[in-house]
């Protein structure tokens, strides 16, 4: 047989792996970046001799591969991948490539937000249990490179719709559909019933014996289900409603049903707050149930789990008044999320670079929970026009130590200050997590000071 030509486009995380994994495997590889790689990955390529190009897509070699591995953040409109399935090479992402070399039983997650914090709890859950699991997908480190050398059981997987896009015969054991809605609507066709659509297809290669969790309350969840009655083991998860199989939250009480086995605990006993927290908690419960894991260990896990930064993560407190970095907030259901999770009186930091925001859905929420907001963005006019009429106090500012000591000011014994931008956060900052770590960085600094 002759050697297969594989051909990677981008080379980050995921292409990176992607290339080694195909070395290790015997096909012929060349990868090709538009733009500039970074020093470790270059270093990686050229010390395990891939050949690669950097700043320019060289078209004929390319379109000579027999088949392509994408990476998620290339479009599939650009011209070259439309060529390449114009003459029929098949264009994978980095998932489907390295899901064909394990035998590891695969658990997908996947939702417009929340995936990373259940991802990082099913692997968490599965990890206190003793089992031999790996993390991978759009989280860590590259899935193809673990898979190399692997000796997992069990890889928890983050799918985001783009990796989604480029996955045909995948077979996932356990998958989660935490919820969807409107978001990159841009790599859609401005279409949601496309965005939709790329969702379901981690229901792709469902067999009935599999276990599909999803959040029922989520309606674009609901009517795709009504339209497509898959033949799947379902596990629902509801706030509203008990579902008899599934998982449900009862006053403070998460509550789940899967084979047969129950289980329960007070969410007040784990360290994740907020109705979207519950959900997540309950998907990993549910998910850590269909593997078969004791509530022991289910409710050791829980009580353990440490989230990922920036997720109303606890910043310091300073003269009785708590600061909360919730930087990855960046569309208005998140901050929803996070505005429902707050017990206290909230000073509210928001703003950057806006996203085509609809503020109304925290009407509710503001008009109970907000005593200020504080506007920390180049141009703010958006969040002050709607707003003004609505909080009493509104201050602007584009700085964050700035927005820090109005916090303090403004604040009282008691008081919450969330950092919860609902938006994009490159107009002053380079991304989310840095935006977070300089909110940490000056809490820390006026307490040290003080
Ligand atoms: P993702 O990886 O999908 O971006 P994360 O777990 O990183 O999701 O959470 C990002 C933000 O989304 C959180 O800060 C929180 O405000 C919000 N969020 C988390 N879980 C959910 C959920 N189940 N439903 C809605 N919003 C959520």
């Amino acid at each position: 047989m002759s050697v297969q030509k594989l051909v990677i486009l981008g080379g980050g995380e995921s292409g990176v792996g992607a290339a080694l994994l195909a070395q290790a495997k015997g096909f012929e590889v060349f990868l090709s970046d538009k733009g500039a790689l970074k020093e470790e990955y270059r270093t990686t390529l050229q010390t395990a001799g891939i050949p690669f190009e950097e700043g320019q897509h060289t078209e004929e070699r390319i379109l000579a591969a027999t088949q392509v591995v994408k990476s998620p953040g290339i479009p599939a409109t650009v011209p070259l991948v439309q060529k390449l399935r114009a003459q029929g090479t098949p264009v994978i992402s980095e998932i489907e490539f390295a899901a064909r070399y394990t035998n590891a039983k695969l658990i997908g997650i996947t939702g417009s937000n929340g995936k990373t914090t259940t991802t990082l709890l099913i692997y968490h859950l599965l990890k206190t249990a003793g089992l031999n699991v790996g993390l991978a997908g759009n989280i860590g480190d590259s899935f193809a490179e673990q898979v190399i050398t692997d000796t997992f059981d069990y890889f928890v997987l983050e799918l985001s719709s783009f990796q989604l896009d480029d996955m045909y015969e995948t077979h996932l054991d356990i998958m989660v559909l935490l919820n969807i809605t409107p978001d990159h609507l841009d790599r859609y066709n401005y279409t949601f019933q496309n965005y939709v659509e790329s969702k379901f297809r981690i229901l792709q290669n469902a067999r009935p014996e599999d276990d599909f969790i999803y959040f029922m309350e989520s309606q674009p969840i609901l009517d795709e289900l009504a339209k497509r009655q898959p033949n799947i083991h379902q596990l629902p998860i509801s706030l509203q409603t008990t579902p008899a199989t599934g998982g449900y939250l009862s006053n403070d009480q998460l509550v789940s049903q899967n084979k047969n086995r129950s289980f329960g605990i007070a969410q007040s006993d784990t360290p994740l707050r907020g109705p979207h927290n519950a959900i997540n908690m309950l998907a990993a419960i549910l998910a850590a149930q269909s593997v078969g894991i004791d509530n022991k260990s289910v409710e050791d896990g829980l009580k353990t789990f440490q989230n990922a930064a920036h997720r109303l993560e606890p910043a310091g407190s300073i003269n009785g008044i708590q600061f909360i970095n919730d930087s990855k907030a960046t569309n208005v259901d998140s901050v929803f999320y996070a505005l429902s999770s707050m017990d206290a009186p909230t000073i509210w930091i928001a703003g950057g670079l806006d996203k085509g925001n609809d503020y109304s859905q925290l009407d509710e929420l503001v008009s109970r929970k907000i005593k200020a907001l504080i506007c920390l963005g180049i141009d703010n006019h958006k969040l002050v026009d709607y707003f003004g009429s609505k909080i009493s106090s509104i201050y602007e500012t584009q700085d964050v130590a700035d927005a820090i000591a109005k916090g303090l000011e403004w604040g009282q014994p008691g008081d919450v200050v969330l950092l919860s931008p609902a938006c994009a956060s490159f107009d002053l900052f380079k991304n989310y997590e840095d935006r977070g770590n300089q909110f940490k960085a000056a809490v820390q600094k006026v307490k040290n000071a003080g």
